[in-house]
């Protein structure tokens, strides 16, 4: 295969030109959803280096645009000397990579990657993804879909590339000429230019519509469909899946009012919040709600990613971008959660009994003087006391999600509320020092026992992620005409790209310091919610190897 050797500079123009590629985030969206594998990325691989030039990662794998991998270790490294692709639906029982170095070291089991070759012959890299579990790959559907994928984004380089030559040459020919002689022979070689400029402008929109029908043909073979929306006159286009998934007539204008109006009603305000937001800041945007198709009355579930396209001058030109069926996945989860919740409770009316058992047996111990005794029903109950938390917090999960969740509100004093849990934490922990820094009484009106479940939740996290010994520091103050509680540890922190995931459901970081350290990942969960819920705001500091901050405000009452 033909090679060059890459100067540094210009593997990072080629990381860059991958960056301009506009549909290269939807590509890797496409593949990941259409395989259900976790993480998918385009790589440049040269003879020396292999670096990530755009990544999509659901499964923390840690990879960012600009990492890089030790060649050696990849099996992009064997592409780019084969020039062949590699597709194993399931490494354990694959004859060739079961024992393979690289499956070994980066934990997948399913893996695909198809070489990206420049429409001059030369290798450029890979387009590949990952995943731990096995997928359904070597099909010429899934394969078919990468090659076409790969072709569409050596075309983009190419483009990206002779934009960038003629602008400068254009520069270049601007500088070496006198002005003189260049107003002299400017004027008569324009128009020639002009022409030229405007075949290839033409050439190249008709190239570029070409691939874009490619990528749509591509997407809705994914069972997903592309939607667009006009910001100054909200006229909407989608592809014809889209119009199938809420049964409009595929040959007929479609308004904005008219996909309201199929749009579960407890969804609508959260959808329009969404647009308008888009619209007016220029944010990305990625909802799931469910609608009713206008002509069967089925129920589905879908999910719609967007992003804000601008003009030269900055303003919004389009707001567009993908839309998928999520039914079946949304209908696991219920499920899921309809199961979590039934478990919890059933199991609360046990424990509920044999925690009372237990108090009795302590009271008739405690009367006999019988210490081993006591000692032992007063461990008993507080392995109750750890169980119930837990079942609870798994009920409140379950509550949150099918939004059974209520708060009931009142004012009362937050630093007393703190106070009050500190007291309650010194009781079962004498293994660190918890310190208390308040100013005034600050009085809130809140749900005092949930935000009691968050405060209780930030002191057990500061306990468990740091060592014995150690000082946990909690605040409470007036900031920003807020109440504002902090609780500082001296622990492990947390790394830069956890920290954005830490809030969602069953998150935990894995790492060998959280190896052994229990937990289901819900506790920050539940947290964010109910702090949003009060129209509060969560957030952590935190540098790994010295410590965590975790802070939350609450509007003041008036
Ligand atoms: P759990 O502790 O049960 O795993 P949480 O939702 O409370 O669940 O926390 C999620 C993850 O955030 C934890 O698994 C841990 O990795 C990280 N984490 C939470 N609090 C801290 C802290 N104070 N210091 C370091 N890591 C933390």
């Amino acid at each position: 295969m033909a090679n060059t050797d890459p100067s540094q500079a210009s593997i990072q123009a080629d990381i860059e030109a991958v960056g301009k590629i506009p549909v290269v985030d939807s590509i890797l969206e496409v593949i990941c959803h259409t395989t259900g594998m976790g993480f998918a990325a385009v790589a440049r691989v040269t003879d020396q280096q292999w670096i990530a030039c755009s990544v999509r990662d659901e499964i923390n794998f840690g990879l960012v645009k600009g990492s890089e991998l030790q060649l050696e270790t990849t099996i992009c490294h064997e592409i780019r000397q084969s020039g062949e692709r590699v597709v194993i639906d399931h490494v354990s029982e694959d004859p060739k990579f079961f024992a393979h170095h690289t499956p070994a070291m980066y934990g997948f089991q399913s893996y695909i990657s198809i070489p990206i070759t420049r429409t001059d012959g030369t290798f450029f890299g890979t387009l590949c993804a990952i995943d731990p579990k096995p997928a359904k790959l070597n099909n010429p559907h899934i394969v078919g879909m990468f090659k076409l994928f790969s072709e569409l984004i050596s075309f983009h380089l190419n483009a990206i590339e002779q934009l960038d030559a003629s602008e400068t040459k254009l520069i270049e020919e601007r500088k070496g000429k006198n002005l003189q002689e260049l107003f002299n022979k400017e004027l008569s070689t324009a128009n020639k230019k002009l022409a030229e400029t405007q075949y290839n402008l033409q050439t190249m929109v008709s190239k570029l519509t070409e691939s874009e029908d490619k990528l749509k043909q591509a997407i809705e073979t994914g069972r997903m469909g592309t939607w667009s929306i006009n910001p100054s006159t909200y006229e909407v286009t989608m592809s014809n899946f889209v119009k199938d998934m809420f049964g409009f007539p595929i040959d007929q204008e479609i308004s904005i009012e008219e996909i309201v109006d199929a749009v579960d009603p407890d969804y609508r305000q959260m959808l329009m919040d969404v647009l308008g937001r888009a619209i007016a800041r220029h944010e990305s945007s990625d909802v799931e709600y469910p609608i009713t198709n206008v002509v069967t009355n089925e129920r589905k579930w879908v999910k719609a990613t967007g992003k804000v396209f601008l003009n030269a001058d900055g303003e919004a030109m389009e707001y567009s971008g993908i839309f998928m069926d999520i039914t079946e996945r949304k209908m696991d989860d219920i499920r899921k959660n309809d199961f979590i919740g039934m478990v919890s409770h059933e199991l609360k009316t046990p424990l509920t009994s044999l925690s009372a058992y237990i108090q009795m047996l302590h009271a008739k111990a405690k009367k006999t003087e019988d210490n081993f005794t006591t000692g032992a029903l007063e461990k008993a109950n507080t392995q109750i006391k750890k169980m119930s938390t837990m079942i609870n917090g798994f009920l409140n999960v379950s509550r949150l999600e099918s939004g059974k969740i209520q708060l009931v509100k009142h004012e009362f004093f937050l630093d007393q509320l703190i106070r009050d849990m500190i007291e309650e934490t010194r009781l079962t922990v004498s293994s660190h020092t918890v310190r208390f820094i308040s100013d005034d009484p600050i009085s809130v009106v809140a749900d005092r026992d949930k935000i009691a479940n968050v405060i209780s939740n930030l002191l057990s996290n500061a306990v468990k992620y740091s060592l014995k010994g150690r000082n946990i520091d909690v605040q409470c103050k007036i900031a920003d005409g807020k109440a504002q509680v902090s609780v500082k540890d001296e622990g492990m922190g947390i790394k830069q790209q956890d920290i954005d995931k830490l809030f969602s459901r069953f998150y935990r970081v894995n790492n060998k310091h959280t190896q052994h350290i229990s937990g289901f990942g819900i506790g920050l969960y539940l947290s964010a919610e109910i702090i949003e819920r009060h129209d509060g705001r969560i957030w952590v500091e935190s540098t790994s190897g010295i410590g965590s901050t975790f802070y939350f405000s609450l509007p003041l009452s008036r």
